[in-house]
């Protein structure tokens, strides 16, 4: 894939880049591990008072930085203003908290003291999407960064004056030269750097088989690795749930951008008793939304972010219906303009038994299936592959109860919207992923958990 940013609304090639080459590689891993070595050995209030800077010009440039996400991957622009300001959070959050998640804790033992000592582990790849192409890289350096390592970003090839961007922001904070270094590179380059004896560890937020990919080349090295993946999640509702409310956060949930995000509610399981009534809401609320140019504040739902998600989609539809499923509203790219909108879709009555009712729809179609009790449901909700997170709207203390203990996935939201959160962890199981990010477990990732031991 050429590294270039080309307009998701109108199919124009804005700016492409050259991939470093391999020269080029070895002085940024040269730069980025004689910044370790100094970096270390910083304190936690002057890394907390760069990344505090680092929020500062996020607000203060919100609008540049929005303006350009939307350019490059078509998020409607009220989103990629929302996505500037959570990063800026996530910048604070970690500047207030990292140094009590990361002090000594002292554990008694037949020592005369002993305790834990969390360390840094020196070069830690990120290999990073396209969909939020800045929120995904603060969430990683916001908590490397002030552990003490120093970070090197693949990002997607479709978002590179982003990734630039970042590495700007966070040089303009007072971090110091080769701390947090953009490479301009294709995937294929990734395992090398893995091999490189200098890179400690590495993250990927993407597909699976990228992070097949990279799990399998760290593992030879015997080299950690968080892995946030895929994800079709469900979206639950019982006869006892408040319906409106549930309709309307549906929508949210689906169209979240323009459909590409990994905790998009993608499979809606309704009671039998209150289906009929959501599905009405539900299409009502679909074909209301506004879809078109993403730089317009009106926009709900722009374009797809690159013709081939667009073409997968369409096939995943149209396979969808050829396995029993019926269109409601949508279900084919709108061919009378430029760039790769795709409508809001609804396709009920896909027989469950269909291995694409399991698969992750990538953009705005909604599956949804009916259910005569909650067994049926949970059963459903965990009939996939995945297991990143879950929303179930229900009023009864029992299934409540039911649904958070027996929903596989790394969470369950009852009655609220599936979302990040910087107090909270995130992260998923089964083929969504390993490990965490966010709060304390994600800041311990990436760190040497040193036992001592005293007489
Ligand atoms: P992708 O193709 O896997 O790309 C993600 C990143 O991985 C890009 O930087 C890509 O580089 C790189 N990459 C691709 N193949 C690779 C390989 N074999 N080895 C190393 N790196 C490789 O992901 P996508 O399709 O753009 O993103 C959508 C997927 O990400 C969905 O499945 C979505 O659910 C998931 N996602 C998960 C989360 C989460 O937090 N769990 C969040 C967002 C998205 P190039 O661009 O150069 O190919």
């Amino acid at each position: 894939m050429a590294i270039a940013t080309i307009n998701p609304a109108t199919g124009e090639t804005l700016k492409t880049f050259e991939p470093l080459n391999d020269v080029e590689i070895a002085a940024k891993l040269d730069l980025a591990d004689q910044a370790f070595e100094k970096y270390r050995h910083t304190s936690f209030a002057e890394r907390s008072q760069a990344l505090q800077a680092a929020a500062n010009i996020l607000e203060q440039e919100k609008a540049d930085f929005a303006k350009l996400m939307t350019l490059e991957m078509g998020k409607p622009y009220k989103a990629a203003i929302a996505e500037v300001e959570k990063c800026a959070a996530v910048c604070r959050y970690y500047a207030e908290n990292a140094a009590d998640f990361l002090a000594d804790v002292s554990v008694k033992t037949d020592a005369s003291h002993s305790f834990v000592r969390y360390q840094p582990l020196g070069i830690i790849l990120a290999v990073m999407p396209w969909n939020f192409p800045f929120w995904q890289v603060f969430r990683f350096a916001a908590p490397a960064l002030m552990a003490g390592n120093v970070g090197l970003l693949k990002h997607a090839s479709n978002v590179p004056q982003c990734a630039l961007a970042i590495e700007d922001i966070i040089h303009r904070a007072g971090f110091p030269k080769g701390v947090f270094q953009t490479l301009l590179i294709g995937a294929a380059k990734v395992a090398d750097l893995i091999a490189d004896e200098r890179v400690k560890a590495a993250t990927l937020t993407g597909s699976e088989p990228a992070g097949a990919s990279l799990a399998a080349a760290a593992g030879k090295q015997i080299k950690k690795t968080v892995l946030e993946l895929g994800g079709s999640d469900p979206f639950i509702v019982l006869e006892s749930a408040d319906v409106e409310a549930a309709a309307a956060t549906a929508t949210s949930a689906r169209m979240l951008n323009n459909g590409q995000s990994c905790i998009a509610a993608k499979r809606f399981i309704v009671a039998e008793a209150i289906a009929d009534q959501f599905e009405k809401l539900l299409l009502e609320k679909f074909t209301a939304l506004k879809i078109g140019d993403p730089l317009h504040p009106d926009t709900d739902l722009g374009p797809l972010a690159t013709p081939d998600i667009l073409q997968d989609l369409d096939q995943q539809v149209q396979t969808a219906v050829k396995s029993g499923g019926k269109v409601l509203t949508g279900g084919y790219p709108l061919a009378d303009r430029p760039g790769n909108f795709y409508p809001a879709t609804i396709i009920i009555d896909i027989p469950v038994d269909q291995p694409i009712a399991q698969e992750e729809f990538f953009g705005p179609v909604a599956l949804l299936f009916r259910v005569p009790d909650i067994d049926t449901a949970i059963q459903l909700a965990n009939a996939t592959p995945f297991g990143l997170g879950a929303s179930a709207w229900t009023n009864n203390d029992q299934e409540r109860d039911r649904l958070i203990s027996e929903i596989e996935a790394g969470a369950v939201f009852i009655n609220g919207l599936v979302k990040s959160d910087p107090r909270l962890p995130f992260g998923g199981i089964k083929r969504s992923g390993y490990g965490r990010e966010l709060s304390i477990q994600g800041i311990h990732e990436f760190v040497n958990v040193k036992t001592v031991w005293v007489k």
